[in-house]
């Protein structure tokens, strides 16, 4: 019997003996390779040693200290980094800065978008725009556990035991998905503006004057697989925000610091939508440490100083400085070893590959990626894009074929309206080599052909 509790209570997870570059090695003797990072987290792989020893000589220096009266230059030079990392070209090759001022480090992705609501509202109650009360975020989106994140997130079964005691004040509009819900009748830019219209009227029925902010991940990770936005629709949504006041913040929790090959997949929107506020995580730590962050733009960080001087918010654990430095070492190593730009080039190849492999497939509906984060999406009837029933999972069956043939991948969270959901999503580390990207692709074709069987 476990003594930990975990999510399940009654599957009993595999116990991991160690974890070196792209495997995870089991206590039973299987080595797995890690295509997914466990969660999209392991970017640099497991067990770099250089990360080991910054971390190591972290914990020898200072330990930890509180952020009420202290910093540490490991949290110092973490901030620095990251925001140095928001100057970027954009698609047109010009090169511009993100106007992201400040970063808050906490320890998860939830706790990142827990604060990013409470200085959204705080900015406002500074300005004495205290009937801003109001947060939109999107259908499919998930934002995180906790009650807040859990609030702006839409996965229906997480939320259910939670309904009627999450917070009021939250409401949700379609979210950018094309394979499923751009009409046949329209164009990529067409549906974008569509969606844009649709925003306008919903903010409008609420009362633009009331809303805190808009959320929405700009590549849609885990509930929908990889989903990226049509062009012009976060161009269109930045304007949206802009007219009525709106604050803009996208969630990069697992799409940030160079997943989608750039540091932000917001850059890569319609030459560079920028944000007001942005939520990283995953790949920030690579997983060697818990740790995420939130970042600010310029107009919160100055109407807080103009108004209270004060974050109204705080965590014992913030800005840990075992975990800022265990981050910082991950970040050189990226930065050192040009990864961001190898994320896109591998990309590339991987997308080639599992389009190869994959976009002949009778039960294959979509393959769609961007940098290496990639999803193949189930379905039962390519035409009519039928999903399988939630019953059979076949995501989740080829999940398992793929693990017991030693190749790890993400399985979807759950589906949202019985309608998206049915997928896989590959996220492996950004130095992952060829022939690793090879064998995970041909244990997935094997994997396809053991779970399609039964259902030709
Ligand atoms: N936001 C997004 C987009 C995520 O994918 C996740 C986690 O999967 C979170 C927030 C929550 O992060 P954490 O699990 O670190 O709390």
């Amino acid at each position: 019997m476990p003594a930990l509790l975990n999510r399940s209570l009654v599957i009993h997870p595999y116990l991991v003996d160690h974890a070196s570059g792209s495997y995870l090695h089991l206590a039973d003797g299987r080595s797995i390779l890690d295509a997914c990072g466990g969660a999209a987290v392991a970017v640099i792989g497991h067990g770099n040693a250089e990360v080991i020893a910054a971390t190591a000589a972290q914990m020898q220096r200072t330990s930890y200290i509180h952020t009420g009266a202290y910093t540490t230059t490991a949290a110092e030079d973490l901030a620095k980094f990251v925001l140095e990392c928001t100057t970027a070209v954009n698609g047109k090759g010009i090169q511009f800065t993100h106007g992201l001022k400040r970063a808050f480090f906490v320890g998860s992705g939830s706790e990142a978008n827990e604060s990013a609501l409470k200085i959204a509202r705080q900015y406002f109650f500074e300005k004495g725009e205290l009937q801003r009360q109001h947060y939109v975020s999107r259908r499919q989106a998930y934002h995180g556990n906790t009650f807040g994140s859990m609030s702006i997130s839409s996965v229906v079964g997480r939320r259910i035991p939670y309904e009627g005691v999450l917070l009021p004040n939250i409401s949700f509009v379609d979210p950018a998905f094309e394979y499923h819900y751009r009409r046949d009748n329209e164009t990529e830019e067409e549906y974008a503006e569509r969606l844009v219209r649709e925003l306008e009227e919903h903010f409008l029925e609420i009362g633009p004057e009331k809303i805190i902010s808009f959320i929405a991940e700009p590549v849609v990770g885990a509930t929908s697989g990889c989903v990226t936005a049509p062009k012009g629709y976060f161009s269109g949504v930045r304007s949206l925000c802009d007219k009525y006041g709106i604050l803009l913040h996208f969630d990069e929790v697992l799409c940030g610091m160079g997943r989608t090959g750039s540091y932000f997949a917001f850059e890569q929107e319609d030459g560079g939508v920028l944000p007001d506020i942005v939520t990283i995580g995953k790949g920030l730590g690579g997983g060697y440490v818990p740790i995420a962050a939130m970042l600010v733009n310029d107009r919160i960080v100055d109407t807080l100083r103009r108004g209270s001087s004060v974050f109204n918010h705080g965590h014992t654990f913030q800005a840990h400085p075992t975990a800022c430095s265990a981050a910082l070492a991950v970040q050189k190593i990226i930065r050192r070893e040009g990864l961001v730009s190898r994320c896109g080039d591998m990309g590339i190849k991987l997308g080639q590959c599992l389009r190869a492999e994959f976009g002949h497939r009778q039960y294959v509906g979509d393959i769609r990626g961007r940098g290496l984060l990639w999803a193949l999406e189930f379905v039962k009837d390519k035409k009519t894009k039928t999903p399988f029933e939630a019953s059979i999972g076949f995501g989740a069956q080829i999940h398992q074929a793929a693990f017991d043939l030693g190749v790890a991948v993400y399985p979807c969270v759950g589906t949202v309206d019985g309608v998206v959901g049915d997928h896989i999503l590959l996220a492996p580390p950004f130095n992952i080599s060829e022939i690793e990207l090879d064998i995970m692709v041909s244990t997935l074709r094997r994997a396809y052909h053991e779970t399609s069987q039964p259902h030709s």
